[in-house]
């Protein structure tokens, strides 16, 4: 489902990833961990052809989302292509960033109607299927504001769900709730894992990477440092940089 092939990302002077070699098989679940600043929200964006790359290459369900920005002609003649393929892939941010004038329904209902042209009373049908598959039937009428934090985050994964995507990636989409509603949040992820869904989730729970990842990719510094199923990278880590991070996480 995605595959990155010495993959660099600089912003000036600042390299950021430093050559990610990573593959993720359909269906598969991977945890990324690693320390503030290491790279892993700007792998996530590269994957979702949020940002260019400057060397190597990007594959996301085997089609290019990224390559070499000299590749301009490459880029060009594909990038059709490209904006077609994000539509396959959703993502959840630590912020929610749902639209803040729109209620619940008209949240999950807007991009599956503007980007795919859908029906409107085929989107509205699984919009509320969806609304229900996280709790949240009663909500469809309510606006982002009277909604908890974990609500919001339920609304936001639902919202991604709305366009069917092939690929969901999160970025710490747990860090900015309460204590008390990080759980509700994860239960709805672990769902989405054993309904078969490929995921990339950047989090710092490591009971969550533990119970539910296939594995655990560990980055610092721009570089994927060591990765492995997740009971044996969380409780066996070979790495020293690993082995510190997981001291300070767990
Ligand atoms: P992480 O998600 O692991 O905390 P990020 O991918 O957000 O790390 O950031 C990695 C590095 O890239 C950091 O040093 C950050 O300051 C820098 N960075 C991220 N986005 C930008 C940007 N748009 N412009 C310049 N530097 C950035
Ligand atoms: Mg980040």
């Amino acid at each position: 489902m995605v595959k990155a092939d010495s993959v660099h990302k600089s912003y000036g002077q600042l390299d950021v990833l430093k050559g990610i070699d990573l593959e993720i098989a359909a269906g598969e679940v991977v945890c990324l961990i690693g320390p503030s600043g290491s790279g892993k929200s700007t792998l996530l964006r590269c994957i979702n052809h949020l940002e260019g790359i400057n060397g190597g290459r990007m594959w996301v369900d085997g089609k290019v989302v990224g390559y070499d920005i000299k590749g301009t002609k490459l880029h060009e003649q594909k990038h059709n292509d490209v904006c077609r393929n994000r539509t396959d892939i959703g993502m959840v941010f630590q912020h929610f960033n749902l639209f803040p004038h729109m209620t619940v329904l008209e949240n999950l209902v807007e991009a599956p109607r503007l980007v795919l042209r859908q029906k409107k009373s085929q989107v509205t049908a699984r919009a509320l299927r969806l609304l229900e598959r996280v709790g949240l039937a009663d909500k469809a009428g309510s606006y982002p504001r009277q909604l908890s934090g974990g609500q919001q985050q339920r609304v936001a994964i639902a919202r991604a769900l709305c366009m069917e995507p092939k690929l969901m990636l999160f970025d710490e989409p747990t860090s900015a709730l309460d204590p008390e509603l990080v759980g509700e949040v994860l239960k709805v992820m672990k769902d989405l894992a054993q309904s078969g869904m490929t995921m990339v989730v950047v989090t710092h729970e490591m009971n969550f990477a533990r119970d539910v990842a296939d594995r655990v990719v560990f980055m610092a510094d721009g570089n994927i440092v060591e990765q492995g199923p997740a009971a044996q990278l969380i409780t066996n880590p070979q790495n020293e940089r690993t082995r510190s991070f997981l001291a300070s996480v767990l």
